[in-house]
């Protein structure tokens, strides 16, 4: 999709921090960090959201998550845990209509976050 956001960043035609990229899936940083490491995993291919999903694209993206999340923990001792959330739909509170999933960091001093 040539005016899809997140087909942009896969495409690399707008700045991002990229965290991992294969043939399928592209990881990068949120634009808007709810705690320092958020990251956003999408697949490659411009799917809207969950239930356009096939079941080898599914199984391809959450094969990875795990590895993925282990990295993020691993980037930083003071990550504890980490909330993975995927809306689905403007009534799911989804703003980009590119699959994606939030993978957030959470800390052992986190009062500061929501
Ligand atoms: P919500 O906005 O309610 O979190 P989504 O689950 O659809 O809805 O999340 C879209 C996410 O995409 C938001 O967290 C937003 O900060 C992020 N985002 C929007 N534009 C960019 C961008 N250019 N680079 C990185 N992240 C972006």
């Amino acid at each position: 999709m040539n005016d899809c956001i997140f087909c942009k960043i896969v495409r690399n035609e707008i700045p991002n921090v990229t965290v991992y990229e294969d043939d399928v899936v592209k990881a990068f940083l949120d634009i808007t960090q709810v705690t320092p490491g958020h990251t956003l995993l999408v697949p490659k291919v411009h799917i809207p959201d969950i239930f356009a999903y096939d079941t080898e694209l599914a199984a391809a993206v959450f094969e990875r998550l795990p590895k993925i999340a282990r990295a993020i923990k691993a980037s930083d001792p003071a990550i504890k845990g980490m909330n993975i959330l995927n809306n689905n739909g403007k009534v799911a509170y989804q703003s980009v209509f590119h699959s994606h999933i939030h993978l957030i960091p959470r800390y052992s001093d986190q009062d500061d976050f929501g």
